[in-house]
């Protein structure tokens, strides 16, 4: 394995070999790392493409109900693994929302989809017609679950089109695009909100309850590990080691989610960060990405956290909050249900939060309430802006085997 920082020459021929391809933010070569200006290079856009069906698929017998009165209507873009598997089917549970149009390359999916979820025929949507949502006024709102190199264009594309927005995380690769996307909400008057369904999930609600009522007293340290491994695989076969549409790998796509719940648990914004990232050499898998990401933050209090991502070492989704008076573990701390929380003081109590599950439908309705009576939006793209600026200053430290300093608003301190 090449540790970047252990092998500096590793890490500089790492980022030259990829400056061919769109790199996200400030390291999109060895002098973008170095100083942090702009990335460069004039590689092509990556394109949207339709794919198979996913296994494990489970369609509805029957279509759910659309709820009554002033239910908002949306387009589901990218027919992939999150949007049928646990997204689509948690709609009928949904108070305020229900799927109004389908957007996909692969025609053939997309209508046995529709039928399923009782979408007509002819609101089945591809790329190239896309743009035709404008028109259709079935559609309040798109959700975007496509790779996260395609967010930023079909965000803009939406607006453009008049819709509100949901984006899955993360909301772009680089701080660029996630400006360019607030920017397109704002000009259109739109609303726009990042898919961090966390924000809706009972025990990370109750875990953020905790910590803001010092269950721990002080928190010292929050560790999270968001890790699996992935099987064989190449840049052509799988978008999530494609350079262009993955970022640096896992922690655009899975790490996420241990940066996350770092600054909702501590209640805090990172001083510094210290990163480093791996690349094993001669593995397909990570011929454009990195293996894994390991990270140190320190926030302003003095409490610190330690996230390690990867998608080469044996799985776990897991958090620990270490206090002056107690210990929160989470285990599974993020995932999509059986959330484990033991809260370790004076004896040791399991928080029984509620059902996970409502998290999926939760985000819908949010911002369904959000078009519908002008509710805040608890996730906004400007949060999404903010995680995507921290990662940047992550792929900067190691990169450039530095501690960065950081801005209040996420942003790297010259
Ligand atoms: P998948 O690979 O399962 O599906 C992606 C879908 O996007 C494809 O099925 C395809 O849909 C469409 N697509 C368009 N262009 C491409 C392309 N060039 N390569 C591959 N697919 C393409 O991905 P996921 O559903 O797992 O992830 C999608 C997004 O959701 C990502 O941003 C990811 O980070 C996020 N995600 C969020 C999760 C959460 O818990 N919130 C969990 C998992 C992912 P079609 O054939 O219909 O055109």
């Amino acid at each position: 394995m090449t540790n970047f920082q252990a092998n500096r020459r590793g890490a500089l021929a790492f980022l030259a070999g990829a400056s061919a391809l769109p790199l996200v933010g400030a390291c999109a070569n060895a002098q973008a790392a170095e100083d942090g200006s702009s990335p460069s290079g004039s590689a092509p856009a990556p394109e949207a493409v339709g794919q198979p069906m996913p296994g494990n698929v489970e369609l509805p017998d029957t279509p759910p109900e659309k709820p009554s009165g002033d239910s908002v209507g949306y387009a589901v873009v990218g027919l992939g693994g999150d949007a049928l598997n646990p997204l689509m089917p948690s709609i009928s549970g949904a108070r305020r929302s229900h799927i109004a149009a389908l957007v996909s390359g692969n025609r053939g999916k997309c209508e046995t989809v529709a039928k399923a979820y009782g979408v007509p025929a002819d609101a089945c949507y591809s790329y190239d017609n896309f743009d035709e949502i404008a028109s259709d006024d079935r559609i309040d709102a798109v959700y975007i679950v496509l790779p996260s190199g395609l967010h930023a264009e079909y965000v803009e594309r939406a607006f453009a089109a008049g819709k509100h927005v949901l984006c899955e995380k993360p909301m772009a690769l680089s701080s660029t695009e996630c400006e360019r996307m607030i920017a397109a909400s704002k000009a259109a008057n739109r609303k726009l909100m990042i898919a961090y369904r966390c924000h809706f999930e009972p025990h990370n609600l109750k875990a953020m309850e905790l910590m803001r009522d010092k269950a721990v007293g002080d928190i010292r340290l929050i560790r999270a590990n968001q890790q699996y491994r992935m099987g064989p695989t190449t840049p052509k076969k799988n978008w999530r080691v494609d350079r262009s549409l993955a970022g640096y790998g896992p922690l655009e796509d899975y790490g996420i989610y241990g940066l996350q719940s770092a600054l909702y648990l501590s209640g805090e914004m990172p001083a510094t960060i210290a990163a480093r990232m791996v690349q094993p050499t001669g593995d397909s898998r990570f011929a454009e990405i990195a293996s894994s990401v390991s990270t140190l933050i320190k926030f302003p209090s003095g409490a610190m956290a330690e996230l390690y991502t990867s998608y080469d070492t044996r799985s776990a989704n897991r958090g620990v909050v270490y206090g002056t008076s107690g210990v929160l573990e989470m285990d599974p701390a993020t995932g999509y249900g059986g959330h484990q929380y033991t809260l370790r003081t004076d004896g040791v109590q399991q928080i029984e939060a509620g059902d996970p599950s409502v998290q999926f439908a939760a985000q819908f309705d949010h911002l369904a309430d959000a078009i519908r009576d002008g509710a805040d939006i608890r996730t906004p793209g400007e949060m999404g802006l903010r995680d995507v600026r921290l990662m940047e200053a992550i792929f900067k430290s190691a990169l450039t085997d530095s501690v960065i300093h950081i801005n209040p608003d996420g942003t790297i301190r010259s």
